[in-house]
């Protein structure tokens, strides 16, 4: 979401932060709007990143917009799937070839804060969130699997260890790995974690590439919500009773803290316990 995004904002001065006109339910948002749009007027947009699930939009007085899209939120460009779930608008001083910004959020769970620096350093400091799993070295994930004997894909989760790991892509980068998704993740050997290490490079840079693939048209849709895309790669989620595209076996769901797990039971297996 956010690579798509970063050029036609980064930079840019906020004239005014709008809601739009719908008969949804409001966003939750804090500060309410008014004082949002009243902190915001004017302050230029310096930067945006992914922290975690939440997109942050920092602004030259060091506060920050921080969007959390949750179910069905997206921030868009243009082309938004429907008018009547638009729910705000960034308005920037008019720049050649570049529009506003929307959040789109057909269910509205999103929410989005207008944040202080004190604020920020509060929610999204260090110690809030982990590192992003794309900049985790061996090493880090060796003491990340060793900390915890929770089941790996519940760990995989913990935002506070290891940043940015959706549900989806846990089940997907266990099953690229082949590890089973009940083991203890402090059971897991050295060479298992390498590979949990490469597989995770693999599925989230696998996921940023297809969204890059769709920002041609200055559009971006998350892997939830756009038509085909990143879904039709799935190899293991939301495929329970398909067979395996690695093995043949077949696929099974089962819960795992309460977040759906999909894995093959043959090429995921746990492994023999021998006693010795
Ligand atoms: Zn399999």
């Amino acid at each position: 979401m956010v690579r798509g995004i970063r050029p036609h904002v980064e930079g840019r001065i906020l004239r005014r932060l709008e809601s739009c006109p719908n008969t949804c339910r409001p966003l939750a948002m804090t500060p309410r709007l008014e004082l949002q749009v009243e902190q915001s007027r004017g302050k230029q947009v310096i930067g945006i990143k992914r922290r975690a699930k939440r997109i942050v939009l920092q602004l030259d007085d060091g506060c920050a917009f921080v969007i959390e899209p949750r179910m069905t939120g997206l921030l868009l460009l243009a082309d938004p799937p429907d008018r009547e779930h638009l729910r705000l608008v960034w308005r920037f001083e008019p720049a050649a070839g570049q529009g506003d910004l929307w959040f789109w959020d057909r269910r509205g769970l999103g929410t989005v804060s207008l944040f202080s620096p004190a604020q920020l350093e509060r929610n999204l400091g260090p110690g809030k969130l982990g590192t992003d799993a794309l900049e985790m070295s061996t090493e880090m994930w060796l003491s990340f699997c060793r900390s915890t004997s929770r089941a790996i894909k519940v760990a995989l989760l913990d935002q506070v260890k290891v940043a940015g790991i959706g549900n989806l892509y846990a089940s997907e980068i266990l099953h690229v790995c082949g590890i089973d998704p009940r083991r203890r993740a402090s059971g897991l050997t050295r060479r298992e974690i390498q590979g949990l290490g490469e597989a995770t490079r693999m599925v989230l840079l696998e996921a940023i590439q297809y969204e890059g693939s769709t920002l041609s048209d200055g559009t971006y849709r998350n892997a939830l919500n756009r038509a085909g895309g990143y879904q039709n790669q799935h190899r293991v989620y939301d495929r329970a009773g398909e067979s395996c595209p690695r093995c043949g076996g077949i696929i099974r769901r089962i819960v795992q803290a309460q977040r759906a797990t999909f894995f093959c039971d043959q090429c995921q297996r746990r492994p023999h316990r021998r006693k010795s």
